[in-house]
């Protein structure tokens, strides 16, 4: 959980309310979109939202590159979100390089420097140092889809390979 702002979120997929995914992740910017049409707020959005019953990140962040306002608003507090988020990631693990994957993959541009440099000033500067990239994932909105079996194949393997250690001994 972030902060207070949180209350007023949208619930995440995991059914729990203040999960970073529910504020600055590829559906947590449609949603954003939805309340922005709700609130009768123009923007470009909402043309190609009735026009396709869908809309991508990639979207959302042609129309903030395009100058819409709303999109903007939406950007920059996705921007915020992750770099608070990322930045208490950096002091817990102390991490060399962050890989950002999923749909927010898509705004490309409008996140990678805004948030290194909200992270700077938020960040314990020898933290901040050490951290040498920040960039987004090769496999893009499937890298969840992906990472989550890699990983069980990966526990599986170390299991397998200790109790064959075991016997062997
Ligand atoms: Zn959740």
């Amino acid at each position: 959980m972030l902060n207070q702002q949180f209350r007023r979120s949208f619930k995440c997929s995991c059914g729990g309310r203040g999960c970073l995914e529910s504020v600055a992740s590829g559906p947590a910017i449609k949603q954003r979109v939805i309340t922005e049409m709700k609130r009768c707020r123009h923007t470009l959005l909402v043309k190609i939202l009735e026009q396709k019953g869908n809309l991508e990140a990639r979207e959302v962040s042609d129309a903030a590159l395009a100058g819409d306002d709303a999109a903007n608003d939406i950007f920059e507090e996705v921007r915020y979100y992750l770099a608070v988020a990322l930045s208490s990631y950096l002091h817990i693990f102390q991490p060399t390089i962050i890989v950002l994957g999923g749909g927010v993959v898509q705004a490309g541009a409008l996140l990678l420097e805004p948030i290194r440099r909200t992270m700077k000033q938020l960040a314990i500067p020898v933290y901040f140092t050490r951290l040498e990239d920040i960039k987004f994932s090769m496999l893009g909105t499937e890298s969840g889809a992906i990472g989550a079996p890699s990983l069980i194949f990966f526990l599986v393997n170390i299991f397998i390979n200790d109790k064959r250690s075991l016997y062997a001994e």
